[in-house]
């Protein structure tokens, strides 16, 4: 699957917030949002218009899909496997992206970024219950155990210090010593992305 390659500063510029893209980078004042907080391109000072209810769902849509770094047929395809689940969509279509591989890896701050996250994953760095899994996509669930594979990378113990600023949520349990974790539960509104609305992203798709 394609992946997007560019410069991702910009789509913090045009959402107006900071979708922690860069790692280490992001909280710093070297920060595209800190230093120029403008939608980019050749217009993006120009006094806007009033958004219409689709642009509210549509910018809802992208800053998810971005925050997560997905691109338009998989976050797509989420949104229909949470559709087809009991309960309430949006709280499925997040369930979907926090469970995420990749995702768990960067909430764990086994990696600065999802980015990070995805191309550790790739490299076969970790296995879920004893078996290597390369597929940033994977789906955890609860009881999964995931392992570093080889605990003295650098490259975790760099992501490890960096990621000190965020939290580890308490569906997952991390053994910092072992390098080691448990997905314990399911994941809560409440610990998942915060900046995400999903109800707007379920009207978007309900078009
Ligand atoms: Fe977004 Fe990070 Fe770039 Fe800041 S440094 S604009 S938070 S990706």
């Amino acid at each position: 699957m394609a992946n997007y390659h560019g410069p991702v500063c910009r789509f913090c510029r045009r959402e107006g917030a900071k979708l922690y893209l860069k790692g280490e980078r992001c909280y710093t004042p070297k920060c595209a949002i800190e230093r120029r907080a403008v939608p980019p391109g050749q217009h993006g000072q120009a006094r806007r218009r009033k958004t219409s209810d689709y642009g509210l769902q549509l910018r809802a849509k992208q800053k998810a899909r971005r925050t997560y770094g997905l691109l338009e047929r998989q976050f797509h395809n989420y949104f229909q496997a949470a559709v087809r689940e009991p309960g309430v969509t949006g709280i499925n279509l997040l369930r979907h992206l926090e469970l995420r591989l990749d995702n768990v890896i960067y909430r764990l701050g086994l990696a600065a970024s999802r980015k990070q996250a995805r191309q550790l994953v790739s490299h076969r760095h970790f296995s879920v219950n004893g078996r290597i899994v390369n597929i940033p996509s994977y789906q955890v669930r609860p009881g999964d155990e995931i392992k570093v594979r080889h605990p003295d990378s650098p490259v975790i113990a760099v992501a490890l210090e960096a990621a000190r600023v965020r939290t580890v949520p308490s569906w997952l349990g991390f053994n910092e010593e072992e390098k080691s974790a448990k997905v314990v539960a399911l994941p809560e509104r409440d610990e998942m992305e915060t900046g995400v609305e999903e109800q707007l992203i379920v009207e978007f798709y309900s078009r």
